[in-house]
């Protein structure tokens, strides 16, 4: 659950509080003066922290599943080319080479 700072409207002063996402500041009673007058601070460190750390986390994958892609694409032409080999011997059969005028 995250946590949420906020600032009491009656006494001023400041509280952290974990709650649901879900949860309203006018729902949130002070922990000092017991008022629900709380308004929610955007605790701006341990949102951007966790925030910076997620997506640096998720490129790092994203680039190493490219990398694995690319090694994956690196062993498909050898199979290809062991296919495309037959073929190739084929239009230089002698005895299919069309009239020979002697
Ligand atoms: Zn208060």
């Amino acid at each position: 659950m995250p946590i949420y700072e906020y600032r009491c409207g009656q006494c001023e002063k400041h509280f952290d509080a974990t709650q649901s996402v879900h949860a309203r500041a006018e729902d949130t009673e002070c922990p000092h003066c017991h008022a629900q007058s709380a308004t929610r601070l955007l605790s701006a460190c341990t949102t951007q922290v966790k925030g910076t750390h997620k997506t640096g986390f998720a490129e790092m994958k994203a680039y190493n599943m490219l990398d694995e892609r690319m090694d994956k694409f690196a062993k498909l032409p050898p199979l290809m080319g062991k296919r495309a080999a037959p073929d190739m011997t084929e239009p230089s059969d002698p005895s299919t080479g069309g009239t020979t005028e002697n």
